[in-house]
């Protein structure tokens, strides 16, 4: 046997197909083999033997998509399937963001607003990032995951309930090591919630002397739900370019927005802020296609929104998928009385504009997140919707990206953003994620209405060379990774 024939044995061929190689350069037509969970060819293939051949005509195939704004920590292991996800052609998510994850974190100090997104307290089992590891490896879910550090769960570890403050130096050496050690676990970075009531009152140093602990580690990286979203939008951005800066790592704006119809149209501003910055920092963002965004029931969200609809309240469950404006017409009370009954509860509030959206969704370093929140009656669509959603509108109707593009910031962008080692491309060599889908109908059908809806149009989704799902339903197998620096 040569040398070449050796190459012509694969697992899998997905023959004929639109490739579009996550790059960002053109799509070209041809072949991909995979063999195992690799890789293992790419063009034409023609005279391979493949133990199982798909005929990709008519259809696109990308990598996977990375999911790299998440809440998922506990999801991989409460619905493994993960079938919200791998509906929509992804097959990693990047989990532990807005200053929150499950790992590591210490009970016993309540669960402050924005934690119960989690789940509850007894959900909380992880004291380090390894033991959640080590459940994930026991029963891995059917995508990869990454992890991220949350920045809240240092605190609550080290300042149990009382966050109200700075860190004392104490304090901040503690979660400095807490930070190393999850790190050495496995984790790829931190995150950070600001704008949350366990983190803001944490000032900038305490920020900057955690995200400079990254620099330890290579690739590591920086995101952050910043300190403010509305009125001081632009501060906050420039607050993290500092942080970022600084500490001197890759630094990512989560869910970027400018909230609040006054602020309608500042991304004009804050993206010039970031591009500024691009030129000699690595800074990134990501977004969801969405002009409405979710998290806990709180006042001043409430009060930045044109509207709100509760997506779950635990005294009142009932009420998940009504309007809070009717809610308290009908309890005889103020917006913000109703809020206070509702809660523990979840939200989405209807505060952004169109064209900032789209400003941002195409602006240099944009990725895709889905920001979905698992666990709700009425979820936020982009939990289902996210991905299929900006090949639908912004790609095919609106055509605000080419199909290259938007591939490109739901994968290789985010891969290399994230320090994603052979995920995010498909080149020979990389890990066989693959998301094969007609370009021509992919759409989201997941409503404010009807949330829990897979897409149209995603055929068969494959990670680590093993088919997740196979059209319209998730195939049970589960061969997901704990994906590490
Ligand atoms: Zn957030």
């Amino acid at each position: 046997m040569n040398e070449t024939s050796a190459h012509q044995r694969c697992s899998l061929l997905v023959k004929n197909a639109r490739i579009v190689d996550g790059t960002g350069s053109p799509s070209t037509a041809g072949d991909v083999a995979v063999d195992g969970d690799r890789i293992t060819g790419v063009g034409d293939c023609t005279g391979w033997r493949a133990d199982e051949v798909i005929d990709g005509s008519g259809l696109a195939l990308a990598p996977g998509f990375i999911d790299c704004h998440t809440h998922d920590d506990r999801a991989v292991l409460a619905t493994p399937d993960m079938a919200m996800k791998v509906s929509q052609g992804v097959t990693t998510v990047v989990a532990g963001n807005c200053g929150i994850s499950l790992a590591p974190f210490e009970t016993g100090h309540g669960l402050p607003p924005p934690f119960p997104l989690l789940g509850r307290e007894e959900n909380f089992t992880f004291p380090t990032v390894s033991a959640y590891r080590d459940r994930f490896e026991r029963t891995p879910p059917a995508l990869n995951l990454a992890l991220l550090t949350g920045h809240s769960s240092l605190r609550v570890n080290v300042m149990k309930d009382d966050l109200e403050r700075a860190a004392s130096a104490d304090e901040l050496a503690d979660m400095q090591e807490r930070l190393r050690g999850a790190l050495r676990d496995g984790a790829i970075g931190l995150s950070t919630g600001l704008g949350y009531p366990p983190a803001r009152e944490a000032p900038s140093q305490e920020i900057t002397a955690l995200a400079s602990v990254l620099r330890e580690f290579d690739r590591s990286i920086y995101a952050t739900h910043m300190r403010d979203e509305g009125d001081h939008v632009l501060e906050a951005v420039e607050e993290t370019i500092e942080t970022g800066r600084a500490a001197g790592v890759q630094t990512v704006i989560s869910h970027h927005k400018c909230a609040g119809p006054k602020n309608y149209g500042r991304s004009t501003e804050t993206l010039a802020a970031i591009a500024a910055a691009r030129a000699h920092q690595r800074l990134g963002l990501d977004v969801y296609p969405y002009t409405a965004s979710s998290t806990s029931l709180l006042p001043e969200y409430v009060r930045e929104s044109e509207d709100v609809l509760i997506t779950y309240s635990d005294p009142h469950p009932d009420m998940a998928g009504r309007r809070l404006a009717d809610i308290a017409d009908e309890w005889d009370c103020e917006p913000l009385e109703a809020a206070k009954r509702l809660y523990p509860a979840g939200a989405i509030y209807f505060q952004m504009d169109e064209d900032d959206l789209k400003r941002i969704l195409s602006s240099p370093g944009a990725m895709v997140g889905s920001d979905g929140l698992p666990g709700g009656t009425k979820p936020h669509p982009r939990l289902w919707g996210t991905f299929p959603r900006v090949l639908d509108r912004y790609v095919r109707q609106q055509k605000l990206l080419d199909l290259e593009d938007a591939i490109h910031r739901m994968t290789g962008l985010t891969a290399e953003t994230f320090g994603l080692r052979d995920r995010g491309k498909i080149a020979v060599g990389a890990y066989a994620d693959l998301v094969l889908f007609d370009p021509e109908t992919v759409t989201d059908t997941a409503s404010f209405e009807e949330p829990e809806q897979p897409a149209d149009g995603i055929s068969t989704v494959f990670v680590n060379g093993v088919v997740v799902w196979g059209g319209t339903q998730p195939t049970g197998e589960r061969p997901g990774r704990f994906l590490t620096h």
